[in-house]
């Protein structure tokens, strides 16, 4: 079956008052770009659907793909740590990934993430949008740079620009690193000097999110 981009069904859905389980059903039957086909699940955002604060990942990763829910995995670990660093709840947040299936691509008996691109990219974007309409956050905090990209442009840079405050119709955007990003460091001060990086930015979302 060709992909056709209109076919996501969160176009219709949008301004109908959809609620977040609505979303997530109607989510299940997603086919508007070919990521369904190689992934076990939709993994749809969770989390207090009227947070003050939604925070956006990239995509879910092999465990999240499996479990069916997101940030469960490895980087899951991280971001709950700097979030309990921050001083945020559970009852504070909603989380989600602009792209709702797992991209990935096989080595041996593994399946390694792979980048969605900038079609999956777009051809998801409805369904965030839809979240954001049901949720309506206060602050969203756009984690690593797909993310942030997806809402603030191709020339954004969070290693730049982290932990700024920036107005983006008419809602504040937080941008930081993708928790995964202090899995990958190598050495522990960098492990260290990321995850500070990442809950001062959490901190500063969640002030804004109080205010
Ligand atoms: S990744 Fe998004 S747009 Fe593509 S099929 Fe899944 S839910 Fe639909």
């Amino acid at each position: 079956m060709p992909e056709d981009h209109d076919a996501n069904p969160a176009i219709r859905l949008l301004g109908t008052g959809a609620s977040i389980d609505e979303l997530h059903l109607a989510a299940e039957g997603c086919t508007a770009c070919e990521l369904y086909r190689e992934a076990t699940q939709v993994v749809f955002g969770s989390g207090s659907t009227r947070a003050p604060l939604m925070l956006v990942g990239e995509q879910p990763g092999d465990v999240e793909d499996r479990e069916g829910e997101p940030f469960v995995g490895p980087a899951g670990a991280v971001l709950d740590e700097a979030l309990a660093g921050a001083g945020i709840t559970t009852d504070d947040v909603y989380v989600t990934n602009v792209v709702k299936h797992f991209r990935w691509e096989p080595k041996g008996n593994r399946r390694l993430h792979k980048t969605p691109a900038t079609r999956h990219v777009r051809a998801c974007l409805p369904w965030l949008e839809a979240e954001l309409a049901s949720v309506v956050p206060k602050v969203i905090v756009c984690l690593g740079a797909v993310a942030a990209q997806a809402l603030l442009g191709r020339s954004f840079r969070v290693t730049k620009q982290r932990g700024e405050a920036i107005d983006w119709e008419g809602r504040t955007v937080v941008a930081t690193i993708h928790p995964s990003a202090v899995l990958r460091a190598r050495e522990p001060e960098e492990r260290d000097r990321l995850r500070a990086a990442l809950i001062e930015d959490l901190s500063i979302a969640a002030r804004l999110a109080a205010d």
